[in-house]
């Protein structure tokens, strides 16, 4: 059977001409696009999730990770979060789940998610060989078939950190880094590495894992397992040699008709952003790139979804196509449901903050310019990303009724203005308006 990246490169059909129509972009565009591996479509025919685009000239989109912990264990909870994430618009959600009957919350997450959803299968392969002895105990065998597993039940992408090897984990041994590796799935594979002498199996295997790609048509979310953990680390030899070999992965990739999408850092000083961003594009043929932040300061826990969203906005400025959002509880603890909207908006706004850079839903910003310029709060909610909030805080000290808000009072400077300038050749203000 073809893969979506094969069918590309047949010609349209109709996922393309859905892309083209929701994107505002060329059928040709995105077809070229995804038959080239520039533009990926995660769509796992076992989930079919209503389609999303990821990539070069696509809006940028964001994902939001869910599921349970060891210490919290709350399905419903969960769904309330991705529903919360949903009504927010969230394009993508991950379960990340480590916690409980791992196979049931995937499962039942899967049946509710309407959208793109992925998993990292190594972490249940890690955790049961943890469980029973240790995590370098796993096999080959326990990781491929983990991640069969998820793909039978309907993953459309799955994080697989095949960049992870030994020459990698040398240049890890060399380095002067401060957190040295702070992906779990990373410290698994680094793991596993030293205390077996031996290859990554992801990355010795690699052709056998397109097979299972290919079988089940799921995207490849190349993990950065030597992402860098605080900005001391970031743009080291460890991070680029992984991403130098996930570029070559990416190749291989295409040649399979396998869809992949390349994952970036991690924490990384602000002026080292779009470098980070056009290597990732140079080293790995522009293959769509997903970052996690990147947090561009360490000191600010309680705080992270604003630290991450500064970096995201620009990162998506300098190519990144997807961002990880992250919650005021990175670092801390298992998000609650309060957490995952503040995380959902703050990326949200990153990823509009991206989109406006790509000449894309600028329609939106020119709306609301136009609203506050009347002074119509109805326009002004109905644009902006979250309504709810924009009205409650417009209720402290203001009815609806009245033109401004409590912040200037009657010296409303847009109502001022309104009842006293008069464009030359162009009236914009309106001097019946009743304010
Ligand atoms: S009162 Fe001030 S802040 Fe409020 S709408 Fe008028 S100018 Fe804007």
């Amino acid at each position: 059977m073809s893969t979506i990246m094969e069918e590309a490169r047949r010609g349209v059909n109709p996922l393309i001409k859905k892309i083209a129509e929701k994107e505002k972009v060329s059928e040709e565009f995105v077809r070229n696009g995804i038959a080239s591996g520039r533009i990926c479509v995660p769509c796992n025919p076992n989930h079919n999730p209503e389609p999303r685009a990821i990539g070069e000239g696509m809006s940028v989109k964001i994902n939001v990770n869910l599921g349970t912990s060891r210490d919290i264990v709350d399905l419903d909870s969960e769904i309330r979060k991705m529903k919360i994430a949903l009504k927010y618009d969230a394009d993508a959600v991950m379960d990340l789940s480590t916690g409980g009957d791992i196979d049931a919350i995937r499962t039942r997450l899967l049946k509710e998610c309407p959208v793109m959803m992925g998993s990292v299968p190594i972490y249940q392969t890690g955790l049961t060989a943890a469980r029973k002895n240790a995590v370098v105990e796993m096999t080959e065998d326990d990781i491929f078939n983990g991640i069969e597993k998820h793909a039978k039940d309907g993953m459309d992408f799955m994080t697989v950190h095949c960049g992870i090897t030994r020459e990698t984990v040398n240049w890890l041994k060399k380095s002067d880094r401060l957190m040295d590796v702070v992906s779990r799935g990373g410290s698994f594979l680094t793991a596993w590495i030293l205390h077996n002498d031996d290859e990554n199996p992801l990355f010795k295997n690699f052709d056998y894992l397109l097979e299972l790609a290919r079988k089940y048509e799921f995207t490849l979310s190349l993990g950065d397992g030597f992402r860098p953990g605080c900005i001391n680390d970031a743009s080291d030899q460890a991070q680029l040699s992984e991403l130098m070999t996930l570029g070559h992965l990416v190749k291989k990739a295409r040649e399979a008709g396998v869809q992949s999408m390349v994952e970036g850092p991690g924490h990384v000083p602000i002026g080292q952003i779009p470098m980070n961003m056009h290597l990732e594009k140079k080293l790995c043929h522009d293959a769509p790139f997903y970052v996690l932040g990147p947090l561009v300061t360490d000191i600010a826990p309680g705080y992270d979804h604003i630290v991450g969203a500064i970096g995201g906005a620009i990162a998506a400025q300098n190519g990144a196509d997807f961002l990880c959002y992250l919650t005021p509880a990175e670092h801390l603890s298992l998000p609650d449901e309060d957490d995952v909207k503040e995380g959902v908006m703050a990326s949200k706004i990153a990823a509009h903050v991206g989109d406006l850079c790509r000449g894309k839903n600028a329609e939106m910003d020119e709306r609301m310019a136009k609203a506050r310029k009347k002074l119509d709060w109805d326009e002004m909610y109905d644009v902006c990303i979250d309504p709810d909030k924009a009205r409650k805080y417009r209720s402290r000290g203001c009815t609806e009724k009245q033109d401004g808000c409590s912040m200037c009072g009657d010296v409303c400077a847009v109502k001022i203005v309104n009842q006293y300038l008069i464009k030359e050749g162009n009236i914009v203000g309106n001097n019946n308006n009743d304010c």
